[in-house]
């Protein structure tokens, strides 16, 4: 069955990630900013270099399970190169899309499109997300949050 092999294309990705994850580490002089997921028992430590309203770097340790260090690891491949503001359209899509949700633009989301099936399991929702919550949280910590807020409004 088609279904079946693309289901084991997905779990090869996700454990490729989970096994060697991408930007593993920490930047140095960054102070990180770590967050949990009480359900699963996920900790994550993130870096993040800013400049000029994007992302320069990122870095992340930690432990986790395997999809929270698979998500994290392509979240990292995903995200360096980007705006702030295109960050968090890319975290709203991820957010819907393991929720299950629609997503317009599956092909922004990259590789992190394989967590898709994380939709039909409503306990693992919070260890896909958990890395991009972390981002956005040190993004905020970061002072762009006033900057994005102040876009909207206009
Ligand atoms: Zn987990």
């Amino acid at each position: 069955m088609a279904l079946s092999k693309l289901d084991s294309l997905y779990r090869a990705v996700i454990l490729d990630h989970s096994s060697h994850p991408h930007h593993h580490g920490s930047l140095a002089g960054k102070t990180p900013l770590i967050l949990n997921n009480p359900t699963c028992g996920d900790v994550i430590q993130l870096t993040v270099e800013l400049k000029d309203g994007e992302v320069k770097d990122i870095a992340f340790s930690g432990s986790g399970c395997s999809i929270s260090t698979a998500s994290a690891s392509m979240m990292t491949d995903l995200v360096i190169g980007q705006t702030v503001q295109r960050v968090y359209e890319l975290a709203e899509n991820f957010s819907r899309l393991v929720q299950g949700q629609q997503v317009e633009d599956l092909k922004s989301l990259g590789e992190a499109a394989f967590l898709s099936g994380v939709a039909k399991f409503p306990s693992r929702i919070k260890c896909a997300t958990l890395s991009w919550n972390a981002l956005k949280k040190a993004i905020e910590a970061d002072g762009f949050a006033q900057e994005i807020l102040s876009c909207h409004e206009e």
